[in-house]
């Protein structure tokens, strides 16, 4: 029988990887990361890693069906037993309910959703802000690694340039689309009473800290 199942939700710059690495360790739960599912069921030939392959090779998104399926036969193994984080999975409320259906025929459920919370403008911060050198492509980060002197590379002093993926604007309006579909997926599970929001502005070690005292909360509650 499977174990408690703990969904993970937040935005994309919420720090969501980095946080169910550290509970996984701490709970002693599967880290199942639906990013790693894929590449290793197409790594190992699965037929239906063979099935998404089909779709990422017309560079087309999985459908809905095969990666519950994926994620189904990820769950039937044995490790699944002691317990779950998923990361990255579901990703719409379609998913949601396709994943209590996948349970419930497991005799389980997903027993706590702990949401990072973070605001849209720390995201804009964190997910934009990238320079490149024109030189080399060196890399530098606004808020995490600003050069020594602005627009200048530390290391050859060439200029430094902004790609278009990571302009402010172009971040801003693919966070907006992606807030958007998560937070239907958080009203999906305030809905069945295991949603736990976390203040995500913290420092790492403080938000896993809190993760963890709200998944605890949660999962008692429930019963
Ligand atoms: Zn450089």
């Amino acid at each position: 029988m499977i174990g408690d199942v703990i969904v993970l939700l937040g935005a994309p710059g919420a720090g969501k990887g980095t946080q169910a690495q550290i509970l996984a360790e701490k709970l002693e739960f599967a880290h199942v990361a639906t990013g790693d599912m894929f590449r290793d069921a197409v790594a190992d030939g699965t037929p239906v890693g063979l099935l998404a392959k089909e779709f990422m090779d017309k560079g087309e998104l999985v459908p809905d069906e095969v990666t519950i399926e994926m994620l189904d036969e990820r769950l039937a193994e044995p490790d699944a037993n002691l317990g779950v984080i998923l990361d990255g999975f579901p990703r719409n409320v379609a998913q949601a309910e396709a994943l209590t259906e996948a349970l419930e025929e497991r005799g389980g459920k997903v027993n706590a959703a702990p949401y990072i919370e973070v605001s849209e403008a720390e995201l804009v911060r964190r997910l934009g802000g990238r320079w490149i050198c024109r030189a080399e492509g060196h890399s530098y980060h606004e808020q995490s690694k600003p050069p020594a002197t602005e627009g200048v590379c530390d290391i050859d002093g060439s200029e430094l340039y902004q790609r278009s993926d990571d302009k402010p604007e172009t971040v801003k309006a693919r966070l907006a689309q992606q807030l958007g579909v998560l937070g239907e997926v958080v009203e999906y599970y305030r809905g069945r009473g295991v949603l736990a929001p976390v203040d995500g502005s913290q420092p790492i070690e403080k938000v896993a800290e809190d993760l963890l005292t709200a998944i605890e909360t949660v999962v008692k509650k429930e019963g």
